[in-house]
């Protein structure tokens, strides 16, 4: 066994936004040395059966995953409500889960309409049609902005996916609509936990979205989402800076929850996130696979 193993719990395919399918997902798994990968699409269990039957015939540890889309605001020093978008990853909850289900084919359809609004905003300024968008999301996918991008630079307009984020996106931008028929963070780790799932914040306070100063984190509503059962925070993700890793390495301890570190892979073409570039302990798998009763991991004997 490999000293120290890759352990990438945040890894996308075509049945969200990432560009690949599930089966070269795993191939490019296995190309890139990992140990254990969890397959986190955004609020879609749909990849599941297939990659844990493919990931065992490699010999590939498996964890099922969700990456759930929540919303939650803030009030700034003014008295301003701030809204903004939370992911919170879902580890081995079970996909038959009524709430749980109910929630996400809520937030897949609100994303579809949301969509649309976006399309309808960019074709003042785009021949861009919803038809066009669809070309770029799989039959029953969960659907993002990564397929109006897709679209864009189908028709020439951009280059890649970072481009049309960076263009049409940014804070503030005309062509933004937030999701709104979500959970919030709070209710996502009450469903999670009552499907017997494990409730991690993905890529927390990452760039863009952090505070400036480290006085600013949010620690009183972190120490609440743990108090809520909140199990851990996605410290190692290479959106979130290494103050703020070191930051949330240090409240996880205090509070006796764990850190994660993952890659968030949506295809060598989608983002330069690469497969294994951040990785998960094995303590904090071993609590992952402890905590989470509502599905089975595939861990390989010897790996934990
Ligand atoms: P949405 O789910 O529609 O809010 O879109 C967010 C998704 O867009 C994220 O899950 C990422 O997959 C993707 N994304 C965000 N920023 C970028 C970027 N700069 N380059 C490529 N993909 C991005
Ligand atoms: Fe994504
Ligand atoms: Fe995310
Ligand atoms: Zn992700």
């Amino acid at each position: 066994m490999d000293a120290s193993p890759k352990i990438d719990l945040h890894v996308h395919s075509n049945h969200s936004d990432g560009r690949e399918s599930v089966a070269e997902v795993i191939d490019e798994a296995v190309a890139a040395g990992l140990s254990v990968m969890a397959l986190t699409d955004h609020d879609t269990t749909a990849g599941w059966v297939e990659a844990e039957s493919l990931a065992r015939s490699r010999g590939l540890g498996f964890v099922p995953g969700i990456e759930v889309t929540t919303r939650t605001r803030t009030v700034d020093a003014d008295g301003n409500a701030h809204g903004f978008g939370v992911h919170m990853l879902a580890y081995l909850p079970d996909p038959n889960n009524e709430p749980l289900s109910k929630i996400l084919s809520g937030s897949v359809e609100g994303r579809v309409e949301r969509l649309q609004k976006i399309v309808a905003l960019l074709s003042a300024d785009f021949n861009l049609f919803w038809d066009d968008v669809l070309e770029h999301i799989e039959d029953g996918a969960t659907p993002g902005r990564p397929a109006v991008a897709d679209a864009l630079i189908r028709l020439g307009h951009f280059e890649n996916r970072g481009q049309v984020f960076e263009k049409l996106w940014y804070k503030g931008s005309q062509y933004y609509v937030p999701n709104t028929e979500v959970p919030t963070p709070e209710e996502a780790i009450a469903l999670i936990r009552g499907a017997g799932g494990v409730p991690v914040i993905a890529h927390p306070l990452a760039r863009g979205k952090r505070p400036e100063n480290p006085d600013d984190f949010p620690r009183d509503h972190f120490v609440h989402l743990i108090e809520l059962g909140l199990a851990g925070f996605e410290a190692f993700h290479r959106d979130v800076d290494a103050d703020v890793a070191d930051w949330l390495v240090r409240l996880a301890a205090e509070f006796d929850v764990f850190v994660t570190g993952s890659s968030d892979y949506h295809g060598k073409e989608g983002k330069p996130n690469r497969l294994g570039e951040n990785s998960t302990s094995i303590e904090a798998l071993r609590q992952i696979v402890e905590q989470g009763t509502g599905a089975n991991a595939y861990i390989p004997s010897g790996i934990l």
